[in-house]
């Protein structure tokens, strides 16, 4: 049986490792002249930097396990992330994240509107929500949505809350308890989605990881390989990629991004497109320091989240990851609305502009360099409705021997633990 594998990044990557180790034979076509997709480290002169760093961990101590297994160099680290606030008395604050843990940082007119919307929404607490709106004014009330989850999710999702189903909830916000909330308001210290509190990264880069998984079946992948159609003859599939590269394959596991796929196949019951498959591109703005300086107030975190008129919404200082980096930061910025008119040229602008405006740079003469990156497919959006779409559309794909694996392929939005877990079951169920 010969086994295709369209896509080299962590999820191909790791099916392959497992498929291979099974004694089947496979081939995989990456389109990008290098593997790892969203997992990857740059390097800009002497600054290594990923697509926003790459923290290691898990709710599943099985994938925990196999991280500590791994041959890798690792940091081990504390998380320490923060929230740029601007309160009404109209003082800057950077709080403690999650946000409801950060409360008790604020000013007291908006802890008072934080407390007072969270009390009314707990006393009419629905059991069922519709959509992520309804979840936040139902759940966590009208002054948390207002100081954070309505600006902060407009900001890096590129659509309304009401069009977020609320499954991102339980796979990603995973909320602090009422009494968590309430203890921490007190000023007891809570510590927030607490498997995320402490977490390894590879000391040169997430693309170790990717290195490791890779490093017996380098043979079996083609780079510079942009799958562009599937045809269906006879029993087989027909994969054309590019420069005339024809292969062919019994079995298709696809992990490039759905609504890619779906655009490069004909099959009866399947549309070329669905209004449920929603997603957003990212802008990565990397701003490395000369050696002698370091950023300000927020020098010492990881993350820091920022839900104002700043153009991004995330920045990650990569030097806080690994002690052999330099100090440099990662700026996330998502492509929508005005931004998709500017130049690459006028976004690294805007990103230096509102460091400096904040304080985090003392002055654009600090700076050694720059650089940014657009990646597709960064976040595919958990719509409302696309449980149901998604399942007939694999299951379709499934009987016509196309089966659809990771972050875009699968279009659910997991973190590597995920990624790593459903290559796995994949094979130990289907080969
Ligand atoms: C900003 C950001 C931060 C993240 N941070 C973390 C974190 O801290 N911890 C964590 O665990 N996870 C994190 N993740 C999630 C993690 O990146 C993903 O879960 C994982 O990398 C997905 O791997 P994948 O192989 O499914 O998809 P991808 O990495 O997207 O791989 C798909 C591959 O298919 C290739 N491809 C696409 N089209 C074609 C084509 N036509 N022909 C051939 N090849 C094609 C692509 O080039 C790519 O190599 C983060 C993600 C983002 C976007």
């Amino acid at each position: 049986m010969e086994i295709a594998i369209l896509g080299a990044g962590l999820a191909g990557l790791e099916l392959g490792r497992r498929i291979k180790e099974s004694g089947k034979d496979f081939f995989m076509l990456e389109k990008e002249n290098q593997i790892g997709g969203l997992c990857r480290t740059n390097k800009t002169g002497e600054y290594y930097w990923d697509f926003a760093v790459h923290a290691m961990y898990s709710r599943h101590k099985d994938i925990m396990d196999y991280f500590y297994s791994l041959p890798l160099v690792y940091e081990y680290l504390n998380r320490n992330v923060k929230i740029f606030h601007t309160g009404s008395d109209g003082k800057r604050y950077i709080i403690d994240y999650p946000f409801e843990i950060g409360i008790k940082n604020m000013p007291l007119k908006d802890k008072l509107e934080c407390v007072k919307g969270y009390i009314a929404a707990q006393r009419k607490r629905k059991k069922k929500h519709t959509h992520l709106k309804d979840w936040v004014d139902n759940s966590l009330g009208a002054g948390i949505a207002k100081h954070f989850m309505i600006p902060y999710n407009k900001k890096i999702w590129n659509c309304g809350l009401s069009d977020i189903s609320d499954k991102l909830v339980t796979t990603k916000i995973d909320p602090n308890s009422t009494i968590d909330f309430i203890l921490s308001i007190l000023g007891k210290k809570v510590i927030g989605r607490e498997y995320q509190a402490k977490f390894l990264y590879p000391k040169q880069g997430i693309q170790k990881l990717i290195d490791y998984t890779a490093r017996d079946i380098k043979d079996d992948i083609m780079i510079n390989a942009d799958v562009k159609k599937l045809i269906r003859s006879r029993k087989k599939w027909v994969i054309m990629a590019g420069k005339g590269m024809e292969k062919k394959a019994d079995l298709v596991i696809s992990t490039i991004p759905l609504p890619e796929l779906l655009k490069k196949i004909e099959i009866a019951g399947l549309k070329k497109k669905y209004d449920v498959f929603r997603w957003n591109n990212t802008f990565f703005v990397m701003v490395g320091l000369k050696k002698e300086y370091n950023f300000k107030l927020i020098k010492d975190c990881q993350w820091v989240f920022f839900k104002e008129r700043e153009v991004f919404y995330r920045i990650t200082l990569m030097h806080n990851f690994s002690s052999e980096y330099m100090p440099s930061l990662v700026a996330e910025i998502t492509q929508k609305g005005d931004i998709l008119e500017k130049s690459k040229r006028n976004i690294k602008d805007l990103v230096v502009r509102d460091l400096i405006r904040l304080g985090i740079i003392g002055s654009a003469s600090q700076i050694a360099r720059t650089d940014i990156k657009l990646v597709k497919y960064t976040y595919p959006i958990p719509t409302v409705g696309l449980g149901r779409v998604k399942e007939n559309v694999s299951n379709v794909l499934k009987s016509n021997n196309i089966f659809l694996c990771g972050r875009n392929g699968n279009w659910d939005y997991i973190n590597m633990d995920g990624v790593i877990l459903n290559a796995q079951k994949f094979v130990a169920e289907n080969l």
